[in-house]
């Protein structure tokens, strides 16, 4: 039996189970692609995929608990002990339609012609039960060289799905490869084929490009190959600043998000352009808001330092701040600041200092607030309406966000009868 050191101890026993199973009733079976090199490169593996010369049809036949997930591709998931194998059958790929996808897929009877389409060649490894390796393009050698290298012509693989340009870039940052010299000709000569590619595919690699251990390798591929320029939602990569991008990888223990608001301030994208970069790179709602809320924080702060300000007038500002950003943001601004090279905003001495100061005091000014939301306000909308005998209508919003803000600045205690009085105090106003 072949002993996994990067796999959970159960998920081995159980794949181990799948591919016995489909041995004994003599199909060839092996773990292939991703498990295997990851295994080999000791780092941990989450999944393990299954390759066979069984047809699905036999697949499904022999295992009880199934999904045919993508039967058209030859792929079944099998269910076991509580893991899922994607179980496919031995395949080729022909004429591929569009620089995506292939048009047909052939099942074959030899695991070697199945390693032919795959895209890199540490990718194209198989491994049997009993631990022996099938490597036909040398893909083990390319994983102790350090190297992310095509199985065959790279310019007619990258030309096939344009998508394994990122899918090497990613390759080589994370593992910290090189790419062999064909590899990146055929990448540099295809790049313009990218624009083909779904966004939500490209996120998906940049997405594991950046968390993982060596985002700068990646970013400097991606600027050396220009290929970000070329897809749907494009990225000019000199745009960014050399020293501010460096400290992404300073951010350690960090939530993975924040990597993409450095990278955007870096890139000097304003809160809209980046809310509409991030849409158009299909970034989810929730990351799109935690990446985008660094940056507008950034933007009111550098607007409030544009002048001279007293102690209290910064420590008012900041706490509206928060106000309209949301602590999140803040904590978040607060966060990167430190590991920003100094002088990078490119303004005078007298900002710099009062930045300085909102780093240092920000934290302790946002713990001194007793409220954050409408909610938190120990007097209601109806409260107000009762009090004043007045209609509903946008100055009531406008009221309670004014109690909002004097309230956690500490202008007002968030008492009943203070807000009451406020409240009766601006309405006399109002009438004068
Ligand atoms: P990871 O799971 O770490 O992202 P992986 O190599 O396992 O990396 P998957 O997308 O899970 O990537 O794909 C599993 C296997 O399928 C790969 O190892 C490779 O053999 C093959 N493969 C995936 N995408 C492509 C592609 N675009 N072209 C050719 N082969 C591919
Ligand atoms: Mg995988």
């Amino acid at each position: 039996m072949v002993e996994w050191s990067q796999v959970d101890h159960e998920m081995a026993r159980q794949s181990e189970q799948v591919l016995r199973t489909l041995n004994e009733k003599g199909y060839e079976a092996y773990w292939v692609g991703g498990c295997v090199r990851d295994e080999l490169l000791e780092r941990s593996v989450d999944d393990m995929d299954i390759t066979t010369s069984a047809s699905p049809e036999q697949v499904m036949a022999l295992f009880a608990d199934c999904i045919p997930t993508g039967l058209q591709h030859g792929t079944v998931t099998v269910r076991s002990g509580g893991f899922y194998f994607e179980v496919t059958t031995f395949r080729t790929e022909t004429e591929y339609k569009d620089n995506r996808r292939p048009a047909a897929v052939h099942f074959v009877q030899d695991v070697k012609e199945d390693l032919q389409r795959r895209d890199f060649t540490m990718n194209a490894l198989a491994m049997d039960r009993e631990g022996n390796i099938v490597d036909p393009f040398g893909g083990q050698s390319d994983i102790q060289d350090g190297r992310v290298r095509c199985v065959g012509s790279a310019a007619e693989r990258f030309g096939e799905d344009a998508l394994r340009m990122l899918r090497c870039v990613r390759f080589a940052s994370v593992f910290d490869f090189k790419i062999a010299y064909n590899t990146w000709k055929g990448l540099v000569q295809q790049k313009d084929l990218l624009q083909h590619i779904a966004m939500e595919r490209v996120r998906t690699e940049m997405v594991k490009m950046m968390a993982g251990p060596h985002p700068l390798r990646g970013l400097e591929l991606l600027l050396r190959s220009q290929a970000l320029e070329h897809v749907k939602a494009p990225i000019r990569m000199e745009r960014f600043n050399k020293d501010l991008t460096c400290t992404i990888e300073q951010l350690i223990g960090k939530d993975i998000l924040l990597r993409w608001s450095m990278l955007l301030i870096a890139g000097h994208y304003t809160w809209d352009e980046s809310d509409v970069l991030l849409r158009k790179w299909t970034f989810s709602n929730d990351d799109r808001s935690r990446i985008n809320g660094v940056l507008q924080v950034e933007q009111l702060i550098q607007a409030v330092v544009q002048e001279q300000k007293g102690e209290e007038t910064l420590r008012s500002e900041w706490i509206i701040t928060v106000l309209s950003c949301g602590r999140q943001a803040t904590e978040d601004w607060l966060t990167i600041q430190p590991l920003l090279p100094t002088g990078w905003r490119d303004q005078e001495l007298m900002h710099e200092q009062q930045i300085g100061e909102i780093q240092s005091r920000g934290a302790g000014w946002s713990q001194s607030m007793k409220v954050h939301e409408l909610k938190d306000l120990h007097i209601t909308g109806e409260d107000i309406l009762q009090l004043l005998g007045r209609k509903g209508g946008p100055w009531l919003g406008q009221l309670m966000k004014y109690l909002l803000k004097e309230t956690a600045i500490g202008n007002i205690a968030n008492q009943h009868d203070m807000l009451t009085n406020e409240v009766k105090r601006v309405a006399a106003d109002d009438k004068a």
